[in-house]
């Protein structure tokens, strides 16, 4: 009986308090660099020409009792260590809001700057080697950036009020193709080319899911004012010298059409490392404003019928699996070195220049025997919705690995988040290689490694009631 009663009082003790009310915060800042301006996505020197929709970070802050935390959507290819770190740590000293609470993602738009990385060191370096200067990067674009996050942060922060959640999944099997393929030759390629004849058959899956979280504002009738949208496929479908945010623009411009013109939605890139939109049977490709639209539709008609998440009950796990580079000879080192000088030329295949781009980025992240840190966050809003940040651009086996290991209802997993270090393949597409594995940095194994962490933090928050 004494034992029973001890237990008992453990259980109590062990309870949290009665729920507080979950509140949030949603900031919208503007990021759009100057023009002209080098740009991301492809392996060439390309200058911005123009702005077709402006570039914005969207902060999104949660809070409740004492926890705070943050989601930070940017229309850009990638975020870096650098930037995010002290956004981060800036962030975290206006708000109260600790580091490991804050993921800063990139949407991974292919019409944002080039403002950092190995092809940026290279041509600013040449610029200035040349002409004593470089005209295309006449304001502090990464400092700009930096503040410009740190600004959105603090104003959603600023912003948080009672809300309402409800999350879910929609389906979208339209839009997103793994873009890798068996060949008749025995080889594995990416985008080989529509109606390629020489196809065999696909090399992995897509994750039809489109991961929802949809923020009212409570009462009567709970009005929509944002959304988190998650979805696996590359934004790589707009092209062009305008900036853009690509598809996630048109998506939101449909969202609007169905919820307000003041509705925001918060697009987070899912794990598509290995897809993008191009549909090998067709001839045709879908255009960004269709695939905008297509997905918006999709959304919007899941959204009235998404569930309440329950109690609220936010808390953030965060944890850093560090994984090995890749390793190269000093001959490897040395010949990429000279490559450098051919990228965006088409003296050297295709292949070769990404090498090239790949060594060199993998030595100024500290080259052989040094490791990559890859930051894993866990987000939980309540018993049955999580959120999962992981770096770099992922393979989508491993977000649907961490999704049906995920003790939560509702799991968003999001890549890019805090930092960019390439692609992370999984085992089976290193020992199969072509583009994704030759522009990663990692060893084999190493994404593996990252995605058991996910599940752990899962599991952890699962648990931890
Ligand atoms: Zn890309």
């Amino acid at each position: 009986m004494k034992q029973a009663l001890l237990f008992l009082a453990l259980c109590l003790a062990a309870r949290p308090a009665p729920a507080e009310a979950l509140k949030a915060g949603v900031a919208v800042v503007d990021i759009t660099p100057p023009v002209p301006y080098r740009m991301s996505g492809y392996f060439s020197e390309r200058l911005s020409t123009g702005i077709k929709d402006p570039l914005k970070a969207k902060a999104v802050v949660f809070e409740q009792g004492g926890v705070k935390a943050a989601l930070v959507f940017c229309d850009l290819v990638g975020v870096t260590r650098a930037v995010s770190d002290k956004a981060r740590a800036a962030a975290g000293k206006a708000t109260g809001i600790p580091k490991e609470h804050i993921a800063i993602t990139a949407t991974h738009s292919h019409t944002g700057p080039l403002y950092a990385g190995a092809l940026r060191d290279w041509f600013h370096e040449r610029a200035v080697e040349e002409h004593g200067e470089d005209s295309y990067e006449k304001t502090d674009y990464p400092a700009q950036l930096t503040a410009a996050l740190v600004k959105a942060i603090t104003e959603a922060d600023a912003a948080v009020s009672e809300v309402n959640l409800t999350a879910g999944y929609a389906s979208e099997e339209r839009l997103s193709f793994n873009r890798r393929f068996h060949m008749k030759d025995g080889e594995v390629r990416f985008n080989p080319g529509q109606q390629n004849p020489n196809i065999v058959r696909v090399a992995g899956p897509t994750d039809p899911r489109v991961g929802l979280v949809l923020l009212s504002k409570p009462g009567e009738k709970p009005a929509p004012t944002a959304g988190i949208v998650s979805f696996a496929l590359h934004l790589d479908t707009t092209g062009g010298t305008e900036y853009s945010g690509d598809y996630p623009r048109f998506l939101e411009k449909n969202l609007r059409t169905a919820l307000g013109p003041d509705f925001v939605s918060l697009f987070g890139a899912g794990t598509c490392g290995d897809l993008n939109h191009i549909d090998v049977t067709r001839k045709d490709r879908r255009s960004c404003e269709e695939i905008g639209a297509m997905l918006g539709e999709t959304v919007a008609v899941a959204l009235p019928g998404l569930a309440p998440i329950g109690e609220p009950a936010l808390a953030v796990r965060s944890t850093t699996v560090n994984v090995p580079l890749q390793e190269y000879t000093e001959d490897e080192v040395a010949q990429a070195r000279k490559d450098m000088a051919k990228i965006g030329k088409d003296n050297l295949p295709f292949l070769g220049q990404v090498k090239a781009y790949a060594i060199i980025d993998t030595q100024a992240r500290g080259g052989n025997g040094a490791t990559v840190p890859l930051e894993v966050q866990a987000f939980r809003l309540s018993p049955k919705v999580a959120v999962v940040t992981l770096p770099g651009e992922v393979f989508v086996e491993l977000g649907l690995a961490i999704r049906a290991a995920s003790p939560f209802e509702t799991t968003l997993v999001i890549e890019l988040a805090n930092d960019a270090p390439g692609y992370l393949p999984t085992k089976k597409a290193f020992a199969e290689g072509s583009y994704e594995t030759v522009n990663s940095r990692i060893q084999p194994g190493g994404a593996e490694s990252m995605a058991d962490a996910a599940i752990m933090l899962l599991r952890e928050l699962g648990d931890a009631r």
